[in-house]
């Protein structure tokens, strides 16, 4: 049985079908379009697509945003332009056929727990780094979705109390602190100081970007102002894990999103800060942690069994 995969992210939709072992069988990918029916038009005609070349059982669609108990409305995209946005609706409409909607985020972990790092590990709990902070929750085997639809947001805990706004509308809030466009702040506040920021700021393109593959050099060159952004980012991350534990008791942390492609360089400060924060450090069991195995495909895959499971 072959199911539907669709990840709506910020800058792409990446689309699959997927078998029922999480394997791809075929893939898609466009640029998101901005206005909310131009991107419904881009997931359906992929739908369309894949369609017409597989035998399809269920259609499950990853968004980033806060989703109702419904599963049907985006209420909130702190990043991307949905506001109450009917999703499923708009989607079914298109295609003909039910849509099953989650948070991108979950989905991933989802995808992770069933067929990727977190395999055998029923209470997981996941953070994506991209250019928001997601985070899914699985519990004894279940992903929490809770009350509203909008449980495990982890990225907007308050991090830092008055800190910098966030697009949820509050201040201080981890992803501002933990994300791919936090590593990016801190690169290019590192470079703008010189010294050991000398190789960032040649890195640099005209657009004040540092793209994230020169970033990966510099990392695994050992360059001292890249592992300095890291490490700021990883030290957020992981304090922030170190509180986490202390409601979830995970037995395992997986890391995903792009920033988790710096793998070892990444984790070892994250886990040395969720030791310092960690309640009960050194008397209690910790949790492993680990890099997310399914990279970008696992909310597609994540979400492609959903859709089989709940369909
Ligand atoms: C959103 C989440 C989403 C995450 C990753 C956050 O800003 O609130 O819903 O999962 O970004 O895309
Ligand atoms: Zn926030």
């Amino acid at each position: 049985m072959r199911n539907v995969g669709i990840d709506i992210g910020g800058t792409k939709i990446a689309g699959g079908v997927v078998a029922e072992d999480g394997t791809i069988m075929e893939r898609l990918r466009v640029s998101t379009p901005k206005a909310p029916a131009a991107l419904a038009d881009a997931v359906a005609e992929m739908v369309g697509a894949l369609a017409e070349r597989h035998e399809i059982h269920a259609v499950g669609v990853a968004a980033a945003g806060f989703i109702d108990a419904t599963r049907s409305v985006i209420i909130h995209a702190p990043n991307i332009d949905w506001h109450d946005e009917p999703l499923r609706a708009e989607l079914e409409q298109r295609i003909g056929r039910p849509v099953t909607l989650e948070n991108d985020a979950n989905a991933a972990g989802w995808g992770e727990y069933r067929f990727g790092a977190g395999r055998g590990s029923a209470n997981m709990t996941m953070l994506t780094l991209g250019t928001g902070v997601g985070g899914a929750v699985i519990i004894g085997g279940e992903l929490l979705i809770g009350g509203n639809g909008i449980g495990g947001e982890l990225g907007h805990i308050r991090f830092i109390r008055g800190g910098r706004p966030c697009g949820c509308g509050q201040l201080g809030c981890l992803e501002q602190y933990a994300s791919g466009r936090a590593l990016q702040r801190e690169a290019n506040e590192i470079a703008d100081a010189g010294g050991i920021g000398a190789a960032l700021a040649d890195a640099r393109t005209a657009e004040g970007v540092i793209p994230g593959a020169e970033m990966e050099r510099l990392v695994q060159a050992g360059d001292a102002g890249a592992l300095e952004a890291i490490h700021r980012v990883a030290t957020a991350l992981g304090e922030a894990c170190g509180e986490f534990q202390a409601v979830l008791d995970p037995d395992l942390f997986v890391i995903g999103g792009g920033v988790a492609s710096l793998g070892d360089r990444l984790l070892e400060p994250v886990k040395a800060a969720y030791a310092t924060a960690l309640p009960g450090h050194g008397a209690r069991p910790v949790a492993s942690f680990a890099i997310a195995t399914l990279g970008n495909d696992a909310g597609l895959i994540g979400v492609a069994d959903l859709a089989h499971i709940r369909g």
